[in-house]
């Protein structure tokens, strides 16, 4: 749960490539493991290592690395999720810290997580420039779970509504400055999406897998034999496109371009390498309780989540056309 927590805050003191990496060897086995620890260790602790004082960093790293707190992401609401700079949430100055109310939605390691990174308005005039990041922690007053939902796939992992009534949180539970907010939470997501790159490559490979032994036990045609040769190919180009993007960001290096790139790559990969290998299985396939079903059911969110396929092409783009 350390992976890229420093070792003197109790963690593994690895990097993104390693994460990523570690990710991916979850998904083979279980996409819903793997994105509970990728939103824990990415989106839900690594803005503390990036953003966080060292008071934070003291306080909630080794609980964080050592998986007595699980970490979880806040930022979608009904009415904002691609345009996240539009959120609703309020944080009232009040004393010595702040009030917050509002309703996130569609929030990975809901109930389960002990520490929520929620994101709220400080300037109600603003869009981005208004947004603050605060560390909520998930027994204090006011902190409600509102529906969990029930999805198409990765059932593993709890989603549902984070409902804030009048949550008291002091400022040192602040990250970063009052209007930093929002560049706090599309860091994260920069290099969270090399966290569902890996996730992605995870379901993809186990997709690949399974067609093959499936071949191997009942004898293909030369029809299976192409379509395996074409899935294992294109998760091979996605797999050196996302540890590209990880090995960059590990340097210290621009990756955003990379990290879109590998994202948009590699969940396009996992699903239609995911409906590939169900086409081989056949009828069998389809049956409830197949993993060739469940990998067509896990990996549709990812084409969704941390920034949906179309927002990806919005960054690439952008990236592209930067000039100077
Ligand atoms: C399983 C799951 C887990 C999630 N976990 C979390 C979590 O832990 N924390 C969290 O904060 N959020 C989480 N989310 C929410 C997720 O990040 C949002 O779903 C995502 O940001 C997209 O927002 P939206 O679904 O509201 O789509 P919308 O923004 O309503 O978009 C709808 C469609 O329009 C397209 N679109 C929107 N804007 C543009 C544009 N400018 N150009 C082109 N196309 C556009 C989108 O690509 C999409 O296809 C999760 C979602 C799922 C499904």
């Amino acid at each position: 749960m350390g992976v890229l927590i420093p070792r003197e805050y109790g963690g593994a003191g690895l990097d993104a490539l390693a994460f990523a990496i570690c990710i991916e060897e979850l998904a083979q086995a279980c996409a819903s493991t793997a994105v509970i620890v990728d939103v824990h260790t990415s989106v839900g602790t690594e803005p503390i290592l990036l953003f966080g004082d060292e008071a934070q960093k003291k306080h909630w790293l080794p609980r964080l690395a050592s998986g007595e707190l699980l970490g979880a992401f806040a930022l979608t609401e009904p009415a904002s999720g691609s345009d996240a700079a539009s959120l609703q949430a309020t944080a009232r100055r009040s004393g010595a810290g702040y009030v917050l109310n509002g309703t996130k939605v569609f929030i990975t390691n809901i109930g389960r997580a002990g520490l929520y990174v929620v994101f709220a308005r400080t300037g109600p005039d603003e869009k981005a420039a208004g947004v603050s990041a605060f560390l909520v922690p998930g027994d204090v007053p006011g902190v409600r779970v509102g529906q969990v939902f029930s999805k198409m796939g990765l059932n593993g992992s709890p989603t549902g509504e984070l409902v804030l009534e009048d949550v008291v949180v002091p400022a040192a539970n602040r990250l970063g400055a009052e209007g930093a907010g929002f560049r706090i939470a599309m860091r994260a997501l920069d290099s969270g999406r090399i966290g569902i790159s890996g996730q992605a490559l995870g379901i993809a490979q186990a997709a690949v897998d399974e067609a093959r032994q499936l071949m191997l036990d009942r004898g293909h045609e030369q029809g299976d034999d192409f379509a395996l040769a074409d899935m294992a190919t294109h998760v091979e180009s996605a797999r050196l496109l996302a540890y590209q993007a990880a090995w960059l960001c590990s340097r210290g290096l621009p990756f955003t371009r990379q990290a879109s790139m590998a994202k948009l790559h590699s969940t396009d990969t996992a699903m239609q390498v995911a409906l590939d290998a169900l086409q081989i299985a056949g009828d069998s396939g389809t049956v409830s309780g197949s993993p060739f079903e469940r990998h067509v059911r896990d990996a549709k969110a990812l084409q969704i989540y941390e920034g949906s396929n179309q927002v990806q092409r919005v960054v690439i783009a952008r990236e592209l056309l930067k000039v100077g």
